[in-house]
């Protein structure tokens, strides 16, 4: 199973990406893990991502691009994968689309994580609580800038799966066990169908 999961910073795209992966044995694909992990191992990409990062910007689209290439390449990504932070702009969707058909690979979904902002704000801060600023952009002006980049470059990519009749909706503003159930009730549909 190949699926994007989508939705604005603070939404639960990474704590469902985990469900699915224990419930269904396929990879996370995390680009912002994977961009802190190049700045905690200081790598060249790591070093000119950590300010863009920090202020809540989006990394380059080449280089976000090249990152999901390869790790689409590896093995563990054989037997299918989350996509969790990517595509986030039209540009990386368009790029996905051409990575895929080459290797004759198809998406079978995609979901949207709707949560509205003021819940987003609450999360933020409480997140920012419990890990005591662990992450540099969990902060409410970060947040702000993050939330008017999704609005501005990512919101478009759900219209353009939209239009493709790919996108599926689950209210995000519930607990984590009622968004993970209408996760998994649209994935049987999407499998069974
Ligand atoms: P996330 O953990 O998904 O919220 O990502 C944290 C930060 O990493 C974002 O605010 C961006 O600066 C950067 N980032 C992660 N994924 C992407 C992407 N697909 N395109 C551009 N920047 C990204």
């Amino acid at each position: 199973m190949r699926l994007i999961l989508l939705g604005p910073p603070g939404a639960g795209k990474g704590t469902q990406a985990q469900r699915l992966v224990q419930n269904h044995g396929i990879v996370q694909l995390s680009t912002g893990d994977m961009l802190r992990a190049a700045v905690a191992a200081g790598t060249p990409v790591g070093q000119r991502a950590k300010a863009i990062m920090d202020r809540g910007d989006l990394v380059s689209d080449d280089v976000m691009i090249d990152i999901i290439a390869d790790r689409i390449e590896r093995p563990d990504s054989a037997k299918g994968f989350i996509l969790d932070g990517f595509p986030r702009t039209i540009a990386q969707a368009d790029a996905l689309s051409d990575l895929l058909a080459k290797k004759e690979l198809k998406l079978d979904t995609v979901i949207e994580i709707a949560v509205n902002d003021a819940m987003l704000r609450d999360r933020i801060a409480g997140r920012a609580k419990e890990t005591g600023g662990a992450r540099a952009d969990d902060t409410l002006e970060t947040l702000a800038k993050r939330l008017a980049v999704y609005h501005a470059q990512t919101a478009p990519v759900a219209d353009y799966y939209r239009r493709k009749g790919m996108l599926k909706t689950v209210d995000g503003m519930g607990t984590m066990d009622q968004v993970s159930a209408a996760i998994e009730n649209l994935l049987s549909a999407v499998t069974e169908a």
